[in-house]
């Protein structure tokens, strides 16, 4: 009994001794501070090394000379974005006072450690791994979210189920398992995540792939499993993993650590189809820029088998973005939101977010009371300039690209009677395509001469179009897949299926060939007007829906 008070005793010493060389050590830094507009234009200049962000009152920053200053911590939630845009090394602190945390962890083991008492398990893992999870609810909603309808509407399915759990079981509706979101950086993923979890009152589990890497071999495994528990303990929630990519990629370089941090993940889904009702209330939802080099084991059924594409916001979408997050600034009269919308082509949402804080930033640098045009043009070049991704169509290209589009879908209209004509776009899917032009083909198990001939005119109208609008000598390489299709078509109907004249392959595909141009040309050609009034509108409005496109074509 002596014994141990004793023990307590000196552990308790050596605690404080250690808490008050820590407390010195953070009193005693003497790093000037940097106010917080000089920090940004440092940043901006290229001259900030690293951050280390965290929920004290200052961040603590690394110049690239290697001195090291502080700055105020603005608590705004974007602000680890711009750094990583600007090329900072910007880092997250566990808490305010690490130094502290480390020595009080440490101080309680040291005690644990006296009193004879054995920690289970791995307690550091699961520390780290705590660290990074963000359990509140989140406070966003689906109002503070600009997405397609499509997409808000996948999104409603799963607040309801993960409302009402129990409702879905009842009715025998399959649960949802793992969501896929896939699209280019900032157009909303994590946000539509967080507020999914926010709309449906669930705390919120969020981890990053690259969290994973660079670790240990079974951290990553621990950590999945670690993050699952903890979901299941707080009766459900949202589980968040951003950049899946990072430990979903094909196994083809047999990395160990991603392959059983992707095993655990895979597991700990697998309990779902199992019906463990512990598992009821929770859904995982996952992000990704590259859905193509996903592990395909990663999308089979009953894993992340729900994909839901989040795509760069077309002009109505962007004004949309452009007014939720104005709404908290102070903006004058004559910044014209919608104008801007129009000028923003191929912004996503993270960008036309800079660019209202940029300007924001700007009029408050200049001293004004509200964000002027003017703010908003230096604004605008700021967040352009330097942007390396084709980030910005030029108004031909646009119009190049309407052409284009509209003759794909004026030809199919024309030529394809029973395909429906879903959606026109003129903004670049994820998969690479400058724009689209969507239609839902009836299926069928054989194809006639004649349809195959179609397919091929359609195919080819794009580039008929072009030839319209700019002439023989300008079109463009935007038709480079559209060829490529045309000429596979062509190539197993000389061949494979023997529907040429002459018998000779090579002669009848360029036969083939030529005469399905000769028919795009001059269908496109006697329907002028249609093709000039369809890409009109979608110059305007960049997307036109199924109703949209069908007020636009003749009977
Ligand atoms: P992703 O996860 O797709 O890379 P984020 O969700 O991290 O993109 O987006 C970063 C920020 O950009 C968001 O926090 C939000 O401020 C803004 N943003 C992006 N897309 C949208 C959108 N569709 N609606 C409203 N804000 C958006
Ligand atoms: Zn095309």
């Amino acid at each position: 009994m002596k014994n141990r008070r004793w023990r307590g005793l000196i552990g308790c010493a050596v605690l404080g001794a250690l808490l008050i060389v820590l407390w010195m050590r953070e009193m005693g830094n003497p790093s000037p501070v940097l106010s917080y507009a000089d920090f940004w234009r440092m940043a901006e200049n290229g001259e900030v090394r690293s951050v280390t962000l965290g929920e004290g009152a200052e961040w603590q920053v690394t110049l690239q000379d290697g001195s090291a200053v502080r700055t105020p911590n603005p608590r705004a939630e974007d602000g680890k974005e711009r750094l990583l845009a600007l090329g900072v090394d910007a880092r997250e602190q566990s808490g305010p006072w690490p130094g502290l945390l480390i020595a009080v962890a440490a101080g309680i083991g040291l005690l644990a450690l006296l009193r004879g008492r054995q920690g289970g398990g791995a307690p550091g893992l699961q520390k780290y791994a705590a660290v990074h999870a963000d359990e509140r609810v989140p406070h966003v909603t689906f109002a503070d979210v600009a997405v397609s309808e499509d997409t808000l509407q996948s999104m409603r399915d799963l607040a309801a189920f993960l409302r009402d759990p129990e409702a879905f079981r009842r009715l025998g509706a399959r649960r949802p398992r793992g969501v896929m979101l896939y699209g280019p950086p900032g157009t909303g993923k994590t946000l539509l995540a967080r507020a999914l979890a926010g709309e449906a009152k669930a705390p919120f589990f969020a981890m990053s792939g690259a969290d994973f890497v660079q670790v240990y071999v079974g951290v990553g495994a621990s950590r999945v499993r670690e993050l699952f528990r903890r979901a299941r303990k707080a009766g459900g929630g949202v589980i968040f993993i951003d950049e899946i990519d990072a430990i979903g990629k094909r196994r083809d370089s047999g990395n160990d650590e991603r392959e059983q941090t992707l095993n655990a993940l895979l597991t700990e889904m697998s309990g779902f189809s199992s019906g463990d009702p512990d598992s009821d209330g929770i859904i995982v939802l996952a992000a990704t820029n590259r859905i193509d080099t996903l592990d395909a084991a990663l999308l089979r059924e009953g894993r992340f088998d729900r994909r839901i594409e989040v795509g760069l916001p077309d002009r109505a979408e962007r004004l949309r973005i452009l007014q939720v997050h104005a709404g908290s600034k102070p903006l004058d009269a004559q910044v014209d939101l919608a104008a801007w919308a129009g000028r923003t082509t191929l912004f996503s949402g993270a960008q036309l977010e800079a660019l209202l804080n940029e300007a924001a930033i700007r009029a408050a640098r200049r001293g004004g009371a509200r964000i002027v045009q003017e703010d908003m043009e230096k604004a605008y070049c700021a967040v352009t300039v330097g942007d390396e991704r084709p980030g910005r169509l030029t108004e031909e290209e646009k119009r190049v690209t309407a052409w284009h589009e509209a003759g794909h879908a004026l030809m199919t209209h024309l030529r394809q009677p029973e395909a429906r004509l879903s959606r026109i776009t003129i903004i670049p899917s994820s998969r690479g395509a400058a724009g689209y032009a969507m239609s839902v083909q009836p299926e069928r198990q054989l194809h006639t001469r004649g349809e195959l001939a179609a397919m091929i005119a359609v195919a080819l109208a794009g580039r008929a179009a072009e030839e319209m609008l700019l002439g023989p000598d300008n079109v463009t390489t935007g038709a480079a897949n559209d060829l490529k299709k045309a000429r596979e078509i062509a190539a197993a109907m000389a061949g494979e299926w023997a529907m040429g004249k002459t018998g000779d392959a090579q002669t009848d595909e360029k036969a083939i060939l030529r005469d399905a141009m000769a028919e795009a040309r001059d269908v496109l050609g006697r329907h002028g007007e249609d093709l000039r009034r369809l890409a009109e509108a979608l110059l305007q409005k960049e997307t036109l829906t199924e109703a949209e496109i069908l007020g636009l074509l003749p009977e």
